[in-house]
């Protein structure tokens, strides 16, 4: 059967506190095998540890998330790279630039996302990255660094980007947004991408309509994603488990 990764979920969010076994269970039996739970605060972070532990198919990702920079503790840097030697299979993530919030705070945000790329590139650890109309920026940043295996989560930006963040290192996933009929500029970017850098994701429990989105729901945009770039969903899948152990170091 076919092997798939969801790369990018969180499944301690509070809309799994009550069955988050049961979700896993029902992705299980849809084939996803591994498991990328992002943290996005601090208060997240201890929850997704215990995730990893309990599920040894739950990679755990330790970051602080651009909605989140004004809420940090005096020595959260000290606690994220404790955390992240004790964890050595652990990523960096979610972290990132996002211009579409209200309170920008854009000094905190680039500031906080520098020091976290930063440790990742000491540790030796991927990052995930959530980027929302702050190429210009994002683009800045990376421009001054060498090459990291970074993932540009719920890709957004445009087709013409692909090779310029190819060459910094980049991976890009897609999510059941990219399938939208309407959303031609994130179809272009899909068609795009090339094989060896792509994947795929729920961003559970976010998106899908108005309903709470899970992790079987992978299986749908798998389909989804290989009628669109003209593949067979078995080649699809077995290209992004490979890619997965690559980005992943597993
Ligand atoms: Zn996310």
């Amino acid at each position: 059967m076919t092997k798939l990764i969801d790369i990018h979920l969180h499944l301690q969010d509070k809309a799994f506190s009550d069955d988050v076994d049961v979700v896993i269970e029902r992705a299980l039996k849809n084939g996803v095998k591994r498991f990328v739970c992002n943290g996005t605060r601090e208060k997240d972070w201890l929850k997704v540890q215990k995730l990893a532990e309990q599920y040894p198919f739950i990679v755990p990702c330790y970051g602080i998330h651009p909605w989140y920079v004004k809420k940090l503790s005096e020595n959260w840097l000290e606690k994220l790279e404790e955390l992240l030697i004790e964890n050595k299979n652990a990523c960096i993530g979610e972290i990132g630039l996002d211009k579409c919030i209200k309170d920008k705070n854009e000094t905190a945000q680039k500031d906080v996302f520098r020091k976290q790329l930063d440790l990742a590139k000491r540790l030796k650890r991927p990052v995930m990255i959530h980027c929302v109309q702050a190429w210009g920026w994002l683009m800045d940043i990376l421009r001054n660094e060498s090459p990291l295996p970074m993932l540009l989560h719920s890709y957004s930006g445009s087709a013409e980007m692909i090779k310029p963040l190819l060459d910094m290192g980049a991976y890009f996933s897609f999510s059941g947004y990219a399938l939208n009929k309407n959303n031609k500029k994130m179809q272009e970017s899909l068609k795009k991408a090339p094989l060896d850098r792509l994947f795929i994701e729920t961003d559970s429990p976010s998106m899908l309509h108005s309903k709470r989105n899970e992790p079987a729901n992978l299986l749908l945009i798998l389909q989804g994603v290989a009628e669109l770039r003209g593949e067979t969903e078995e080649e699809l899948a077995l290209a992004i488990w490979e890619n997965s152990e690559r980005f992943l170091n597993v």
